[in-house]
């Protein structure tokens, strides 16, 4: 058998380190991960309620549409419901876009460390990718819309940017919107946007008014807490989604994920507690890095990416003895890793570990 030739060296995703993975192979009792950006505070507890009435529809198939829920978000939004495609998270809406838009030898144009589903799609599509480095952990907008040429249809803006965390402001989201030609489309991956504080921060649906080559992906894996039902979402003009949707699976969403979706997007005083209780949690941890000395890209997500000083993988690996799970293994930064903020205790129990495994590896430098 003899398989598409682009997908033959591509690597197999990694994710977080799964917690029972760890318990079993360390023997210990407990173990925190902070390796997936997962929130610390569960989902509301409506969205487990209406997973639990719907559990007797669970020999029926979903609604592949999402109707109900996309008439619940799109009133939310304040957009068409012809607007906003469902997805298998917002992974399965990567793929879908660069099923339905990139074709072999097409270029797309992403920062050199960023979310990596982008490239994977695109490998597999046999597309180019074209990776613009990231200038003190943020997107240099202004070399990415140089790098535009007749071959480019698609430039990923993961805001904020994971892994380290940063943000593109409006204003420089805009200049870099009049740069970029009207035939290419602009993916801003807005996985993290409810966790946001800065004022800066782009008003991304609005902008879509005014630039129709917009799409805009959202989720419900983070600040929503329901990363297992795996659902997410993307926004963009009615004639693109509805292309995207010509390659969507027919169920690709399923009931609970629905369900649960409609129930937390009601219950937004649950995602407010969790937007301030993260903010908390990025004060907390960011000045005892400083105490520490360690420097760091300025949080805006639910995650800090920070200069450990030493090889990553090595810190992890001694974080990991103490059970904590963090996330190393980044090409560009090879001496970072990336932390996923906590509860209160997490967060000081991490701080603790990092402490003592930073004294331990110095000791023995
Ligand atoms: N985009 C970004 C930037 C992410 O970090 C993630 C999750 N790691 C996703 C998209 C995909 O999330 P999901 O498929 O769970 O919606």
């Amino acid at each position: 058998m003899k398989p598409k030739a682009q997908i033959v060296n591509l690597p197999v995703y990694q994710p977080g380190k799964p917690i029972e993975e760890v318990k079993k192979e360390l023997g210990l009792d407990v173990v925190i991960k902070l390796a997936s950006n997962e929130n610390p505070y569960g989902c509301s507890p409506q969205a487990t309620e209406a997973i639990t009435a719907e559990l007797g529809a669970l020999s029926l198939y979903p609604d592949g549409s999402a109707a109900e829920l996309t008439a619940a978000l799109a009133e939310k939004l304040g957009i068409e419901r012809s607007q906003i495609i469902f997805g298998c998270g917002s992974d399965e809406i990567i793929a879908l876009i660069i099923r339905a838009f990139l074709e072999p030898g097409d270029e797309t144009i992403m920062a050199d460390q960023t979310f990596s589903v982008y490239k994977t799609n695109a490998d597999i599509e046999g597309a180019v990718s074209i990776e613009i480095p990231l200038v003190d952990g943020k997107h240099d907008l202004q070399a990415m819309a140089k790098a535009v040429t007749d071959k480019t249809k698609i430039i990923w803006v993961c805001n904020p940017n994971n892994p380290t965390g940063t943000i593109v402001s409006e204003s420089e989201l805009v200049s870099f919107l009049d740069e970029v030609p009207a035939r290419t489309m602009v993916v801003l991956d807005e996985a993290y946007y409810e966790y946001v504080t800065d004022a800066a921060y782009p008003d991304s649906i609005k902008l879509m008014e005014r630039y129709p080559n917009l799409v805009i992906l959202r989720t419900f894996s983070k600040i929503y807490g329901l990363a297992a039902l795996r659902i997410g979402y993307g926004i963009g003009q009615q004639e693109v989604i509805s292309l995207i949707n010509r390659v969507r699976e027919p169920f690709n969403t399923g009931r609970l994920a629905q369900v649960a979706a409609m129930a937390a997007l009601k219950d937004q005083e649950f995602i407010a507690t969790c937007r301030r209780l993260n903010a908390e949690g990025i004060t907390y941890i960011q000045r005892e890095f400083d105490r520490l000395g360690l420097s760091y890209f300025p949080a805006n997500g639910n995650f800090i990416m920070v200069d450990v000083k030493k090889p990553g993988a090595e810190v992890f690996n001694s974080l990991l003895r103490k059970g904590i799970i963090v996330r190393p293994g980044f090409a560009v930064y090879p001496n970072y890793i990336r932390v996923t903020v906590g509860s209160e205790e997490q967060n000081k129990a991490f701080i603790g570990a990092l402490e003592q495994v930073l004294n331990e590896l110095n000791a023995t430098a």
